[in-house]
């Protein structure tokens, strides 16, 4: 049984004070034993204070640097993010390969030095709107997967969580209908069996991300391979994100 998960992807929004607020209020809105994982990603110079509020929430980082140190003006390693008890990271989200030129040979680089220092790596994978219209989501999907993934062993695999996210529903009120989403989520789950076994791809968590919403998450989260969501928009506000968390226990969790 997989474990649903609920990531809020806070991107370059909300200054300190909120993003603590926020965290604890997200928190306060969970029961004691939540039945769902929720972790959040405030900006890098924020994930200190979010983590040292305690809010029992997993908190982690948008981004980390592939090198261990050096000369890397502006970067983040993955140690300073284990420093930090930092837990998570979100990989290859669609505005750092589309607006920051990552590649998928760099996001593959990014997931090995994450799993070294113990973090567990949100990985995101996701076509364009032109290449969905001319019937190539599979074709590029599996491409990001094949290479982002490469090297990894099973054990790794299953410490890593997929984000499918398609580049059009991503903040734009688009949201894929759950025929589209379960479809990608399927062929990237036969791609893991047929890669690394059955048992590491009944084990995987794929998130779905892009346009999510309280009124949406139910439909999108019955559905039998999307475990849980990847939210960027709705994760912002305690009542939209909490609305979310409480659709996928009424889908997941009997
Ligand atoms: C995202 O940026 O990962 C995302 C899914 O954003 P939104 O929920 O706003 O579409």
């Amino acid at each position: 049984m997989r474990r649903p998960l609920i990531a809020g992807n806070w991107k370059m929004n909300l200054s300190r004070t909120q993003c603590v607020a926020l965290a604890r209020q997200i928190a306060s809105g969970l029961s004691d034993s939540p039945a769902v994982d929720v972790a959040v990603f405030p900006p890098a110079v924020y994930l200190d204070a979010v983590i040292t509020a305690n809010t029992g929430l997993k908190v982690g980082a948008q981004n980390v640097n592939e090198n261990a140190d050096g000369a890397f003006t502006g970067e983040v390693s993955c140690s300073m993010l284990q420093d930090l008890h930092a837990s998570a990271v979100i990989l290859g989200h669609s505005e750092r390969r589309n607006l920051m030129g990552e590649t998928s040979e760099q996001v593959n680089r990014k997931i090995l030095a994450a799993l070294k220092a113990g973090l567990t790596p949100i990985v995101c994978v996701g076509e364009l709107l032109e290449q969905r219209q001319a019937g190539q989501t599979d074709q590029v999907v599996l491409e990001q997967c094949r290479i982002s993934l490469a090297g990894l062993s099973a054990e790794q695999m299953q410490q890593t969580v997929i984000a499918y996210e398609p580049v059009w529903a991503i903040g734009t009120g688009q949201v894929a209908t759950p025929a589209q989403a379960e479809e990608v989520h399927a062929s990237i789950r036969q791609w893991l069996a047929k890669s690394f076994s059955p048992t590491t791809a009944a084990q995987v968590r794929i998130l779905y991300g892009g346009s999510v919403k309280a009124d949406n998450a139910g439909e999108l989260l019955s559905q039998e391979n999307i475990d849980g969501a990847l939210v960027g928009g709705a994760s912002l506000k305690a009542e939209s994100f909490l609305g979310i968390i409480h659709a996928t226990k009424a889908e997941k969790v009997a």
